[in-house]
């Protein structure tokens, strides 16, 4: 449980020193309970008491890692059950399932997919993070086979080992361990050789048990073995009961405040419906309540796309506007003659505007000041995009010296800048676009051709 402020402050030296910039131990102690504060800004607490603050003080909900280099990821960390009373940190994570009694086909099939699944939406990269690779065969050397297959084939997968066998896990392992992978299938059984191992390679540890209630005696069991890297998962079968489960465990983490629960989450959606809708709709459910790893059978566009657009609605900040890098951006083989577009920095209006001028075939270039952040209109009500704004970036982006054109095509719902810009802009022609980005193409083509 949280400590109180006066819990805290029988923990510190009593000095009254001011040193930590509070002028008492006791306002060091309530600033600290609040979370205000580092414990380590007081340089006379004991080792003991250090210990003691900063686990009562860490977030209820552990963060975890798996990967390695630039594959790692992070996993839980979440401090508040609604998206809207802060923001969620952590995105989930989709993984696609592979085991060793599938065909060469159907395994070679999904790593292709995997692969092909691959683009950029609203500047961040959208893959399958984890190739979760399961041994049903029993048999060691079919199982290092599928994992030696899957890590030379995926691009950027890291494999999630599932098994319960000790000694096909520590080989699974050893074939792996470069790329920092998920241990899965710590169970009541075999705990203690799969934390011994966890332990030994640095490992996100997976941990399941057939309920709520033998897992939170089995991860107590763990914690006690002094492991804490772990991810969770009952084994209950019905979309009902893992929904409930996934609920309380965040729940008894966040609100009871309960550290034994205090872990990630990972949703097998590939073993609660085999009709590849009905896994995309449990997923979605899972993206929003609280899944931090979601397997799927396979993956395609028509999973993907919702998908993936749906993780970055949710693991956005509301409290931050998706926003682009200002600058001048080359759309296709656009050369120093080419036409000279300008919109704001709002990431969904760049990535429609650039996406409509792709679609148009004509190589352009796109201007981006700094709009705050905000879409056209928005933008414009604050004054975020005037004559002066855009004047100041064809400025700082050079644009006089790499363009010859002297036109500039603004956005049809603020014609009203037309005069400002002309104003601010001497020798500069403001042509007014269309209203729409959808408009685009045709507007370029025509206006490439008169
Ligand atoms: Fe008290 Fe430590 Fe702050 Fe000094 S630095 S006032 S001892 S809390």
């Amino acid at each position: 449980m949280a400590l109180t402020g006066m819990d805290i402050y029988k923990l510190l030296p009593k000095k009254n020193c001011k040193e930590c910039g509070f002028p008492t131990c006791l306002a060091f102690a309530m600033k600290l309970a609040q979370g205000g504060v580092e414990a380590e800004k007081c340089p006379y607490m004991s080792e003991d008491a250090k210990t003691r603050l900063s686990e009562a003080t860490a977030p209820p909900m552990r963060t975890v890692k798996f990967g390695a280099g630039d594959r790692c990821y992070s996993l839980g960390g979440e401090t508040v059950l609604f998206r809207h009373e802060k923001t969620f940190v952590n995105r989930t994570r989709f993984a696609v399932a592979f085991s060793d009694t599938m065909s060469d086909e159907e395994i070679q099939s999904k790593i292709e997919h995997m692969n092909t699944v691959d683009y950029i939406r609203i500047s961040e990269e959208m893959y399958v993070e984890i190739a979760a690779v399961e041994c049903k065969s029993g048999n060691k050397d079919t199982f290092l086979s599928l994992i030696k297959r899957v890590k030379d084939g995926c691009k950027k997968a890291v494999p999630m080992i599932i098994t319960s066998d000790p000694e096909i896990a520590k080989a699974a392992v050893e074939e792996c361990k470069e790329l920092g992978p998920i241990l899965f299938g710590a169970n009541e059984q075999n705990y203690e050789a799969m934390v011994n191992l966890a332990k030994q390679y640095n490992l996100l540890l997976g941990v399941t048990a057939p309920d709520q209630e033998k897992l939170y005696e089995l991860v107590q069991k763990i914690q006690n073995l002094g492991y804490r890297e772990l991810l969770l998962s009952t084994e209950s079968t019905s979309l009902k009961q893992v929904f409930d489960d996934v609920v309380n465990i965040r729940r008894t983490a966040l609100v009871s405040q309960d550290r034994t629960f205090g872990y990630p989450t990972v949703v097998f959606a590939n073993k609660l419906a085999k009709e590849k809708m009905m896994q995309l709709a449990i997923a979605t459910l899972f993206v929003e309540k609280y899944g931090s790893v979601i397997v799927l059978d396979d993956i395609d566009y028509s999973l993907a796309l919702p998908l993936f657009a749906l993780r970055q609605n949710i693991y956005t900040d509301p409290q931050r506007p998706m926003k682009v890098e200002q600058g001048l951006y080359k759309i296709g083989s656009a050369d120093e003659n080419a036409p000279l577009l300008v919109t704001v920095d709002f990431a969904l209006t760049y990535f429609i505007v650039s996406g409509e001028v792709e679609r148009s075939k004509v190589p352009a270039w796109v201007l981006i000041p700094d709009a705050g952040g905000y879409s056209v209109l928005t933008a414009w009500a604050a004054g975020k995009l005037s004559g002066k704004t855009i004047a100041k970036a064809v400025k700082d982006f050079t644009v006089e010296e790499k363009l010859k054109t002297r036109e500039i095509i603004i956005p049809g719902k603020v014609a009203v800048l037309k005069a400002d810009i002309e104003d601010e802009l001497p020798g500069w022609k403001v042509v007014v676009g269309p209203e729409e980005a959808a408009l685009l193409p045709k507007f370029l083509r025509d206006y490439t051709d008169k």
